[in-house]
């Protein structure tokens, strides 16, 4: 057991054992001009690790979550089906598969994937609940895997760097998804998927990225912003520096997106309320 400190709580400790629970407390995730709001929705977002590297949030961190999305979002912008409902979003941009969940997510990405036409794997950043299936999808389907510069090496070998502090220390060790060869290390600008276009949006991990079109305002964020249970920025110890997470924040809110789509939690329709919270 271990107590409260890095604003994360843990409710049971079990590394090789069987599952790690921690609860994040999401009012730690606060920052300057978000303080209302984040009092308004304090609570705990609990994440679970179990011992295959798989990573899950609560059923009850999605409440409101739509069962399956059956209308795609955005032209050209098809989400994939998870479960829970938005806990971990997988996206099909296109021809490009935008992440791939947890390794135990594999079967059920391939088989969403059967009879469209995919040729690309693209991962905004390289954290096991993201990058889980993608060794799996990639020999499968005989994709070329597409990520940030600085990502590639923890994607290649596995292993995410971790954020500082303790708690993040232990996270590391549990057993993490199979590493993949990284085909093509992804810049600011370079043109994905219809009409999307990278941008750098580091802070969550060394290299995170988001995706942008600007016809539409379309903004694909990964964790840049957590919108479970609500829209926040993502948890400190699961962030590799938060600092930088904040400009990559205001960066992307800056850009007013008509449409948000993120790594954990429902799409969003409301740029103003992205901005008010970088503010
Ligand atoms: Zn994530």
């Amino acid at each position: 057991m271990i107590g409260a400190q890095d604003g994360v709580e843990a409710v049971a400790l079990g590394l090789g054992v069987q599952r790690l629970d921690v609860a994040v407390d999401v009012a730690q995730c606060g920052g300057a001009g978000a303080e209302g709001d984040h009092r308004a929705r304090a609570g705990h977002v609990p994440v679970g690790l179990d011992v295959d590297g798989d990573v899950q949030l609560a059923r009850h961190g999605v409440e409101g979550a739509i069962p399956s999305p059956d209308a795609d979002p955005a032209e050209g912008v098809h989400q994939l089906a998870g479960r829970p409902p938005h806990a971990i979003d997988v996206y099909l941009l296109g021809d490009v598969l935008v992440d791939a969940g947890t390794p135990s997510a594999r079967r059920r990405i391939l088989r969403q994937l059967t009879g469209r036409d995919v040729r690309t794997h693209v991962v905004t950043h390289a954290h096991p609940d993201h990058f889980g299936s993608s060794q799996a999808v990639c020999e499968a389907l005989g994709l070329p895997l597409w990520t940030g510069e600085v990502d590639a090496e923890a994607l290649e070998t596995g292993r995410p760097v971790p954020a500082a502090g303790r708690v993040p220390a232990l996270l590391a060790r549990m057993k993490m998804p199979p590493g993949h060869p990284v085909a093509r290390r992804l810049r600011e600008g370079d043109e994905v998927g219809p009409g999307f276009v990278v941008l750098d949006a580091p802070g969550h991990s060394p290299s995170h990225i988001a995706l942008w079109r600007q016809s539409d305002r379309t903004l694909v964020c990964g964790d840049v912003f957590f919108n479970v249970p609500s829209l926040r920025p993502p948890p400190p110890p699961l962030t590799f520096d938060p600092a930088r997470n904040r400009e990559s924040m205001r960066r992307l809110a800056a850009r007013r997106p008509a449409l948000a789509l993120f790594g954990h939690g429902p799409p969003l329709r409301d740029p103003e309320r992205m901005l008010r919270m970088t503010d």
